[in-house]
């Protein structure tokens, strides 16, 4: 039985001896007859259709399971994109579960108020000077304890809920920077998922209006991944930010696909060399030579770089010497509580003065 459960989304049960190979070929038969182009007032339209199937009685024995089955399939094809399917695995269920309880838990985090923002210095390599604090979430979650963006946040992506969360980080994180000294920036991360909501730039704005910040003061870090899915819609975004004032920075470059494509499709202010790369400049060859050449780049392309995860002074020497612009780091200090940044001027203290006189 082939069902329509809403949506682009469709599900396959099947009962009877058709083998794998069999279905998939009908799955396959059922997107391409889904994704023919529609034209509606000259513009052509292309649907798209995701498609879970599940298999009775391996998958379960009942409608019920059998749907449940098939929906989580669903889910794991949408991962994967538009226009797939997928066959149910067990392990679907029980990922399916810590995800729905991790859901449920970010949900309520925003009301109950476990959320909040921690920042971490940037410095001016030249100087030893603080130029900026990038925003980073934190949750202390209740019976968990702190739970670490890199868990919760790819959750609060595949679920839309970066949405709600990504707009209070930019409502907090402007609202503190208001209350710094004018020449220091607040870097602000951006989800994929953030692009395609239609309240990001209004929510940008007004809270600058609200706060009195200038434009120019807010850095917004995107990864590859905003440049990879709708990039042409999110390019013409990026640009209309750009012409507010507000600075893009490509974050975590080196990891990833990191198409040199990437640094034309848009004139980014700042690129930041992933920290995988600069754990290794004062002992590898190979990474001395990535960022010796990345900083090259972004200096004929007219970009800064900011070194990511600096944690040894024998690092911030060698990227002196590689003329890199910044560096992020437990060297300096890693991400404290607003309530903590008390001389946010303050040059960085254990740096090696040598290199700066
Ligand atoms: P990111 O934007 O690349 O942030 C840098 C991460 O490196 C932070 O981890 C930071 O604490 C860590 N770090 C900084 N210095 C060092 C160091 O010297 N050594 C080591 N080992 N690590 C260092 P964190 O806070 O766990 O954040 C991880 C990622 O989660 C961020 O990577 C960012 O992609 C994402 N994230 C955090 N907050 C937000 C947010 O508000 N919105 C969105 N969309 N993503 C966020
Ligand atoms: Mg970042
Ligand atoms: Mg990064």
């Amino acid at each position: 039985m082939v069902a329509r459960l809403g949506g682009d989304e469709f599900a396959i049960l099947h009962q009877g001896n058709t083998t794998r190979a069999e279905l998939a070929e009908m799955a396959g038969r059922l997107i391409e007859a889904v994704s023919a182009p529609i034209i509606i007032d000259g513009n052509a339209i292309l649907p798209a259709t995701s498609v879970g199937i599940a298999v009775s009685p391996d998958d379960g024995s009942s409608v019920a399971d059998l749907l449940k089955n098939a929906d989580l399939a669903l889910y794991s094809s949408k991962d994967g994109g538009r226009n797939r399917y997928s066959f149910f695995e067990p392990a679907m269920d029980e990922a399916a579960r810590a995800r729905r309880e991790m859901e449920m838990d970010i949900r309520a985090a925003l009301s109950r108020h476990e959320l909040s923002l921690s920042y971490q210095p940037l410095i001016d390599i030249e100087t030893g000077h603080p130029v900026g604090y990038e925003a980073l979430m934190r949750w202390n979650h209740p019976e968990r304890g702190a739970i670490s963006p890199t868990e919760f946040i790819p959750i609060a992506e595949e679920t839309g809920l970066i949405v709600q969360l990504g707009e209070w980080v930019i409502r907090e994180a402007i609202a503190e920077a208001a209350t710094w000294p004018d020449h220091l920036s607040v870097s602000i991360n951006l989800s994929p998922a953030q692009m395609r909501s239609p309240g990001l730039i209004s929510c940008i704005v007004n809270t600058l209006a609200q706060t009195g910040v200038a434009a120019n003061r807010v850095e917004l870090e995107i990864t590859e991944g905003v440049l990879m899915q709708d990039s042409e819609t999110n390019i013409a975004i990026l640009h209309k930010l750009n012409d507010l004032g507000l600075s893009i920075s490509l974050d975590d470059f080196g990891t990833g696909y990191s198409s040199l494509n990437y640094l034309r499709a848009f004139p980014f202010k700042k690129i930041k060399i992933d920290r995988c790369f600069v754990d290794g400049i004062d002992s590898r060859d190979d990474c001395r030579a990535i960022i010796q050449s990345v900083v090259q780049l972004a200096k004929s392309l007219g970009m800064t770089t900011t070194a990511e995860g600096v944690e040894r002074s024998s690092q911030l020497s060698q990227l002196n010497l590689e003329g890199c612009t910044q560096a992020q780091g437990f060297l300096f200090s890693k991400a404290v509580p607003a309530s903590e940044l008390t001389d946010l001027s303050r040059p960085a203290e254990h740096l090696p003065r040598s290199h700066y006189v």
